[in-house]
Parts: C-alpha cells; sequence; structure tokens
C-alpha cells in the first residue's frame, strides 16, 4: 500500500523545524513522498493577519526544492473558503485512490481537534501525526484527546521534533525587532522574506 504524508500547517513562514519533522515522519513511517500543504485560510484563524497565501505559498516550495522526496501543492490556496482539512485529505485520497494518508501537524494545532470540520470521519480515512516541540507534555495532549474524540484518538501519534524550538511566531518577531533569523531557516526563504519586505510590522 502506498503511505503518504501531507504536512500541513499556516506556514507563516516555514521553517527548519517542519522541515526537519517531515523529514523524520517520512523516514520513520516510510512515507513514499511528504506534500507540503500551506492553509489558504486557515478556519481556526478567521480574524488574524496572516500573510498572503501565495506567498507563503512561494516560500514553502523554495524550502522544499532540495528534497526530492518532498513537494508542495497549492490545493488549499487556490481553493474558496476556508481551507477544512477534510476536503484536502479527500481530495489527496482521490489523486492516490488506496493510499493510507498521513496529516502531520503541529501538537498544539490539535487541541481543539473536536471543532474540526467531519473530524470522526477525518479520522478514518487518514491517520495524524502530532509533531511536538521539544519539552511537550504529549500526557497531557492524550489526555485531553482522549476526553474530546475517545476510541478515535489511536489513530493519532505523536512524534518529538527537537527542531521544534523553531516557530514561525519567534522569526516574525525577530525580524520586526531587527534580529537575525539566519540558520532557523532555508536561506531562500530568508532571501525571501527580505525581499518582499515580510515581517517588518
Ligand atoms: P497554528 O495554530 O498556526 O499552529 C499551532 C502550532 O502548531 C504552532 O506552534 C505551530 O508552530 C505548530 N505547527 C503548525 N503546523 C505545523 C507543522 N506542520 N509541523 C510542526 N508544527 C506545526 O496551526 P495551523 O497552521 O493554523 O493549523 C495546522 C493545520 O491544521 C493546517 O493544515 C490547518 O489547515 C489545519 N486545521 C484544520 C482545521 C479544520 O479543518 N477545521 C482547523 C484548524 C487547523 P509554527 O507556527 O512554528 O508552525
Amino acid at each position: 500500500m502506498r503511505r503518504l504524508g501531507i504536512m500541513g500547517g499556516t506556514f507563516d513562514p516555514v521553517h527548519y523545524g517542519h522541515l526537519v519533522g517531515a523529514e523524520g515522519a517520512r523516514h520513520d513511517l516510510k512515507l513514499e513522498k511528504v506534500i507540503f500543504i500551506p492553509a489558504g485560510r486557515p478556519p481556526n484563524k478567521p480574524h488574524s493577519r496572516i500573510t498572503e497565501p501565495w506567498l507563503r505559498y512561494r516560500m514553502t516550495g523554495l524550502a522544499v526544492a532540495s528534497n526530492p522526496f518532498f513537494e508542495v501543492s497549492s490545493i488549499e490556496v487556490e481553493r474558496t473558503g476556508p481551507s477544512y482539512t477534510i476536503n484536502t485529505v479527500q481530495a489527496i485520497s482521490r489523486l492516490y485512490p488506496g493510499a493510507q494518508i498521513y496529516f502531520i501537524t503541529g501538537s498544539d494545532a490539535l487541541v481543539d481537534i473536536h471543532t474540526w470540520k467531519g473530524i470522526e470521519y477525518l479520522l478514518t480515512i487518514c491517520r495524524f501525526v502530532a509533531a511536538a516541540r521539544p519539552g511537550y507534555r504529549v500526557d497531557e495532549l492524550w489526555e485531553r484527546l482522549d476526553s474530546l474524540i475517545g476510541d478515535l484518538r489511536r489513530n493519532i501519534i505523536c512524534m518529538e521534533v527537537p527542531a521544534l524550538a523553531i516557530s514561525s511566531t519567534d522569526i516574525r518577531q525577530r525580524v520586526r525587532e531587527g534580529r537575525p533569523i539566519k540558520y532557523l531557516l532555508p536561506e531562500p526563504v530568508e532571501d525571501f522574506i527580505k525581499k518582499n519586505q515580510l515581517y517588518r510590522q
């Protein structure tokens, strides 16, 4: 059976924590490839100020270009309306019939998983990989998920990613404050941020 990873996130901006996490999941779960899918309009952040979707898509493309097992998809950026994960996983399943799909995302993003559209069905058509920052209390996440989704929690696995000490929030703040972001994200992404004057305010 084909095994595919979908790396879901806002990627504002994409950084080495995301890349290391995706590569770790690819190796550990024997995934054929990992498709990075920048969220077009994250349903959980209707009023947040996030960078324009196509700019985040282009940064993600630059970041994954050097890994033959990674690709980027504009499926959510092109879709109108909120970027519901269920629609994305269904679309990818249609492209790869019969494949086992792993949806990889941040463990923090899963704390309100019970509010996600069609979550019960979603957890039957794909498995989730929760990428956790160092020091993350995984036991607390399991307790919360047990109470929110019961048995379906079996379809979620957790993976600690030390490189997730890097965070997009910190990178944005560093740019705002004029501090360095070198070595936190691939150089082409750093250049893109500078050239397009992102995160200055
Ligand atoms: P977020 O709130 O921006 O991020 C929550 C935390 O998870 C942050 O600490 C973030 O760190 C981390 N994170 C996000 N994506 C990650 C990844 N792929 N690998 C490692 N860490 C990651 O979460 P989000 O980006 O909006 O949502 C994550 C995914 O869940 C997206 O694909 C989104 O579309 C999906 N989602 C779907 C629904 C729904 O269908 N109803 C609802 C909510 C979210 P960084 O800031 O450093 O990335």
